[in-house]
């Protein structure tokens, strides 16, 4: 069975977030972990989220993915900004363990003019602070479509991230389709070779989540404009091979396109239907 769900919002609570996703036959889901632009965390209440743990466990849950707000960025040239960076995932990490062993998933940021290198420097460092060997939570790395200076473009960039890191059995990658179709990586055409290059430089064990969107703008167009499942440059069919492939099959699949609740609900049908 495909272990699919969407980002929904957290603002009525986790308890409600599962039942929402049940709604939508879905049996993950995605959550920001606070407000996306940063800032002040929403409370998280331990009966609340000991609730959606009950629900998850009775209706078979897949892991869930916690997004980081997308305004962090922990390669900034600024150190207002990487500390800033650093105390949000301190505090998100804190959070997360009331709902052991699951996913946050954050984006490895922006070097900003410093260059490659000294924006894995500074993430390397942020994680190698932050990460506690006592953690069920799983950190995943998103992989970018690299627009502007974005890190994590290509997958020896992640890699260079993860050989630093010095707790690295509490790291994984999430792979957007989205975005590696828009940085280069032919999910197309050529499913099997890019997997086969993921395992190679980075290696497949570390690949624990998947966003599933479709992409607005072309092949290697760098650009980050996530479409609806089947109306994009990606498509419905390599969509469906892409969820049915044996290596990936197993994995939380995200959808993070344009959609309301009920578009939501359909590629959700849609893609379990076509599943192969
Ligand atoms: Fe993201
Ligand atoms: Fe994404
Ligand atoms: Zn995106």
């Amino acid at each position: 069975m495909l272990n699919i769900g969407c980002h929904l919002s957290s603002s009525k609570g986790f308890l409600a977030m599962g039942k929402q996703a049940l709604k939508l036959k879905a049996n993950t889901f995605q959550f920001f972990t606070r407000n996306p632009r940063g800032g002040k965390a929403k409370t998280w209440e331990p009966s609340d989220t000991a609730a959606l743990l009950a629900l998850m466990q009775e209706h078979g849950f897949a892991t869930l993915v916690a997004h980081a707000p997308y305004t962090l960025n922990p390669c900034s040239a600024d150190p207002s900004v990487r500390e800033f960076a650093k105390s949000v995932m301190a505090g998100d990490l804190a959070n997360m363990e009331l709902l052991p062993n699951q996913y946050y998933n954050f984006h490895p940021g922006s070097h900003v003019g410093q260059g490659v290198e000294t924006g894995i420097d500074w993430i390397v460092s942020l994680l190698n602070e932050t990460l506690r060997p006592d953690q069920t939570t799983l950190f995943l790395l998103e992989t970018m479509s690299g627009k502007g200076s974005e890190i994590g473009r290509s997958f020896e960039e992640l890699r260079a991230i993860l050989d630093r890191v010095q707790l690295r059995e509490k790291m994984g990658v999430c792979l957007d389709t989205c975005h590696v179709y828009s940085a280069g990586y032919d999910i197309v055409n050529d499913l099997d070779g890019v997997l086969e290059q993921f395992d190679h430089v980075i290696g497949l064990d570390f690949l624990k989540a998947i966003h599933l969107n479709d992409s607005m703008t072309p092949f290697a167009s760098n650009k980050d404009r996530h479409e609806k499942i089947g109306q994009g440059s990606i498509g419905f069919d390599a969509m469906v091979r892409f969820v049915s492939h044996p290596k990936l099959r197993d994995l939380p699949m995200i959808l993070e396109t344009p959609n309301e609740l009920p578009g939501y609900a359909q590629e959700i049908e849609r893609l379990r239907d076509a599943q192969i």
